[in-house]
């Protein structure tokens, strides 16, 4: 053990990436202290509420993280907003060093006409919706219509489509939300729309996810076969490309070739479209796309461009999946373009190039909203390994030995925090609720239910 050690480090976020760099700097076996910040009464970030609940093997690497939260020097802060109940100039001065792993906390926006329409919404306001976020719980959807469309070709823009097709046996052995069950259950629709601005083989979903549309017991699987003929610079990249695009262009060949089954609802899939304007007198009645072609640029990037060729498309709904973004935190560095933190390796860089001694990030909000829930860990322990070094070499200021708690100080300040043991209460209450039923929990989401349960 160095001189350096043991260190207090605050994580600022309970997600995957959190999780990950807490375990990381757990097992370093140095002694260091870890607080797990969150600014909600329950932890996991998007594994809770991001991860669809008909995805419950995802969902169950949650057990990994109740692993770390067991072990000595992990405490959980939860309830607790940093930059609404404490700042980051508080977190400096009573810990050693911090890590943000707060992901992307809000919608890419897409720059088109009609984007806030009533009925046209971003897709993290109802993925958040259906997995019981207590900021989304009052939200209502109108799926009264007969089409939806998703924007997008990610694996978000999939789990929002799949869930609009599941059928009541399906949702009913999940943790769905109950309110989203009810209104997905009772919808009228009859159309899902899917919009990829590209072509099949730069689709951004993965096979899995794609095997899965296929394999739906409430709705069919359509694909225009025209839309899979390829562009020669698609076919080179196909033929170079990975097993991922190889897989998903036969399996959506497979789809194309299928005769539908008759089931109540369709999930349409279409590539080489652009919404242009969403359309509506005072709501949602229609999108307007237009057609693209791709074209190789220099940099070998395959592009979508813009014909002369627009459509007009009925529907009652729109969800925009093209990504989720990043959003600052006061008094920490923030590159506004790239929706991220500055960083080299995780350590932050203040606008000069150098790096802020003592500040770290990890996870969504160091590489962007991307990759699996394992990227995360790889992600996380390269800045773990980097805050070591740091911490060994004397890169990192000692923190202010008479600083009050941090959770002391929110307390005084009359803001009442939820510690492991209050999450581990809603867990139960949760479990409790769903015992009689074949649902892994029934969800709090609701913001006093959750408080009330956490006993805080
Ligand atoms: P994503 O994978 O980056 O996909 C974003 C999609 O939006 C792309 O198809 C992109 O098309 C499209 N897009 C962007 N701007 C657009 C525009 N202006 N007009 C039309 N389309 C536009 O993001 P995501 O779906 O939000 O997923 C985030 C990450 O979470 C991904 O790494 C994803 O794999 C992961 N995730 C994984 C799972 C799972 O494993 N089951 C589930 C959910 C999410 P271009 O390619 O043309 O830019």
């Amino acid at each position: 053990m160095t001189e350096s050690f043991p260190l207090r480090v605050a994580v600022v976020g309970s997600g995957p990436a959190g999780f990950y760099a807490a375990g990381a700097l757990l097992s370093a076996k140095q002694g260091i202290e870890v607080d797990l910040i969150e600014r909600l009464p329950t932890p996991w970030g998007l594994v809770r509420l991001g991860v669809a609940p008909d995805h419950p093997n995802i969902k169950a690497v949650s057990r990994a993280f109740e692993k770390i939260a067991a072990q000595d020097g992990f405490r959980f802060l939860g309830n607790l907003d940093v930059g609404a109940h404490v700042t980051h100039a508080e977190l400096a001065e009573r810990y050693d060093a911090v890590i943000y792993s707060c992901g992307a906390q809000t919608d890419r926006r897409m720059g088109i006409a009609g984007e806030d329409l009533p009925g046209s919404w971003p897709a993290t306001a109802f993925v958040a919706w259906y997995n019981g976020h207590p900021d989304f719980a009052d939200l209502e959807f109108d799926l009264s219509g007969e089409r939806a469309v998703v924007i997008g070709n990610g694996n978000v823009a999939v789990d929002v489509a799949r869930m609009l097709c599941l059928t009541k046996a399906e949702l009913e052995i999940t943790d769905t939300a109950d309110g989203a069950i009810d209104a997905i259950v009772g919808c009228g629709l009859e159309e899902i729309l899917m919009l990829g601005r590209r072509g099949p083989v730069q689709a951004a979903f993965t096979t899995p996810e794609l095997q899965e549309l296929g394999e739906m017991a409430g709705a069919d699987i359509l694909v225009d076969p025209a839309d899979l003929v390829l562009d020669d610079a698609s076919a080179v990249a196909l033929e170079e490309g990975g097993a991922i695009p190889k897989r998903n262009v036969e399996l959506l060949n497979e789809y194309a070739a299928r005769a539908p089954h008759g089931h109540p609802r369709a999930l349409r899939l279409r590539f080489l479209v652009s919404p242009v304007a969403i359309l509506g007198d005072g709501k949602v009645e229609a999108i307007e796309v237009v057609k693209n072609v791709l074209v190789q640029g220099d940099d070998g990037q395959i592009r979508a461009v813009a014909t002369e060729e627009r459509e007009t498309i009925p529907c009652s709904i729109v969800f925009r999946s093209v990504g989720y973004q990043g959003v600052p935190i006061e008094g920490v560095p923030f590159d506004d373009r790239g929706a991220v933190m500055p960083n080299d390796g995780g350590r932050v860089l203040d606008p000069s190039g150098a790096p802020v001694p003592g500040l770290y990030c990890a996870g969504w909000i160091k590489r962007g909203p991307s990759g699996v829930i394992g990227t995360n860990k790889k992600d996380a322990t390269e800045t773990v390994e980097i805050l070591l070094a740091d911490a060994a070499e004397g890169r990192i200021p000692r923190r202010a030995a008479e600083a009050k708690p941090i959770d002391e100080l929110a307390a005084a300040r009359g803001h009442r925090i939820v510690t492991y043991a209050g999450w581990e209460a809603i867990d139960a209450a949760e479990k409790a609720a769903a015992a009689s039923t074949s649902r892994p929990r029934v969800k709090l989401t609701r913001w006093p239910d959750l408080l009330a349960a956490a006993g805080a």
